[in-house]
């Protein structure tokens, strides 16, 4: 790593943290701009500027290759953040302070630490001083991301397709390590889970809350539909990625086949909760289709009996299950209540991803080896959304790559996603930067 790159990356970081481009949810939130006007700065070019809605920028820089038919490559960052609830923080969440070797604020490692390695590694190949990859080369920080893209890759992708389309797309999220027992493993994001969320509703009679006897009240079948809900196992689907991951691992031999058997594998994550409840978390939702019941509403008074009450459930399918498997489980699992119950889809996205196989994945092998001396490379899933599947369902192979020293686990790395005292050691923001440095020359020269 050169040192120069450390140092603009760990600058560049803290000023995207410090621009605090909080998204919550609202278009009048974000304000992305002001990141696109940091990363312009640091390039000391200007690109072209997606604008849906007043603030929500994106940015994007296309250089072209030499070979027109030779596959491009587009390196995507997003430059908003989740809000915060500063009392949970031990530092101010957006001044993006140093201490003890890591850089603390809202979006360090989600994702403005590869937002920021991604300007670093690409600035050379838009100033001329490194000739470019036979294939097209692209760099797109964009808005929105925390919320579906509606004003970021979504639009981008939705209406300018012809300027942002690309053969491979690199993205969150990077992964740090992880040392099953047997011996450390690099994670690369090869895929993500499909949300599809749903309203549950049911109707009931209106009547007096001093006189139930014989009521037909709306919150009865829904509370008793959700209450069987929570104790009905979720449904296991082992899948392709899920297989190369646990199969890379190394694990114990007797584990390992636990874990890839869809009759047993319930009973191996319940041991390992009992020691790594974050582990198991993670292994879990690679591994189901999860249900969470988030939201519950229903009457309007203390004295009136309810006639209408809905919840709001996200479920989250992994590759290979659809509406017809959330139906069939929903129904199955509300009992005695489904009947009285409609289901409304609020979102049906398939899971998307992409093999560990073929040009890039050899690249990305290539440069683990070259930053961390192994080719201990292991794909797994991103059980959130992420811009990814944007470009996954328009064919492009999509993967989200970094890198991590050792000072925070795999497990205590994914409790920090969207939670209190986010932060990435200096240390990692190197690594992450020169394995972008590495990804990008073996990328030129292959
Ligand atoms: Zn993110």
């Amino acid at each position: 790593m050169t040192q120069a790159s450390k140092s603009d990356t760990v600058d560049l970081l803290r000023a995207l943290i410090r621009n605090a481009c909080v998204n919550d949810g609202t278009v009048g939130s974000g304000h992305e701009h002001r990141s696109v006007e940091t990363l312009t700065q640091y390039f000391g070019v200007a690109g072209t500027v997606f604008e849906p809605q007043p603030g929500r920028q994106s940015l994007l820089h296309r250089i072209e290759g030499s070979d027109p038919s030779a596959p491009s490559l587009l390196l995507m960052g997003h430059t908003d953040v989740v809000p915060v609830n500063a009392s949970g923080w031990s530092v101010d969440p957006f001044a993006a302070e140093i201490s003890n070797g890591f850089v603390w604020g809202r979006g360090a490692i989600d994702m403005l630490n590869v937002t920021a390695a991604m300007a670093v590694a690409f600035k050379p190949f838009l100033t001329g001083e490194t000739p470019p990859p036979p294939g097209d080369l692209l760099y797109l920080a964009v808005a929105d991301e925390e919320a579906a893209g509606t004003y970021g890759a979504k639009h981008i992708t939705d209406h300018a397709w012809d300027q942002v389309g690309a053969d491979f797309v690199l993205t969150e999220i990077a992964y740090p390590p992880i040392d099953l027992g047997g011996g450390v493993r690099y994670p690369v994001s090869v895929g993500e889970k499909g949300p599809f969320w749903t309203h549950v509703h049911s109707t009931g009679t209106p009547g007096h809350g001093s006189t139930p006897y014989g009521s037909d009240n709306a919150l009865e079948p829904l509370i008793g539909g959700l209450a069987s809900l929570f104790e009905t196992p979720a449904v296991v689907g082992i899948t392709d990625v899920w297989r190369d991951f646990i199969s890379g691992l190394g694990l114990d031999p007797g584990l390992e086949s636990e874990l890839l058997d869809p009759d047993r594998i319930d009973g191996a994550i319940d041991r390992i909760n009992a020691s790594d409840p974050r582990l198991a978390t993670y292994l879990h939702a690679c591994t189901h289709l999860t249900v969470s019941p988030n939201v519950i509403g229903g009457g309007v008074k203390s004295n009136m009996i309810p006639d209408t009450a809905v919840a709001q459930i996200d479920l989250r399918a992994v590759p290979g299950q659809d509406r017809d498997d959330v139906d069939r489980f929903l129904g199955k699992a509300m009992g005695r209540y489904a009947d009285r119950l409609r289901f409304e889809p609020q979102a049906d996205f398939a899971a998307t991803e992409s093999r560990p196989s073929g040009s890039l994945w050899e690249v990305i092998v290539d440069a683990c080896e070259d930053v961390t001396g192994s080719r201990a490379v292991v794909p797994t899933l991103m059980p959130a959304s992420t811009d990814a599947r944007f470009f996954r369902e328009r064919g492009a192979v999509a993967y989200g790559v970094g890198m991590f020293d050792r000072r925070v686990s795999f497990p205590d790395f994914l409790s920090m996603f969207h939670g209190n005292d986010e932060r990435v050691s200096v240390e990692s923001v190197g690594l992450t930067v020169t394995m972008l440095e590495r990804v990008l020359d073996r990328w030129r020269t292959a």
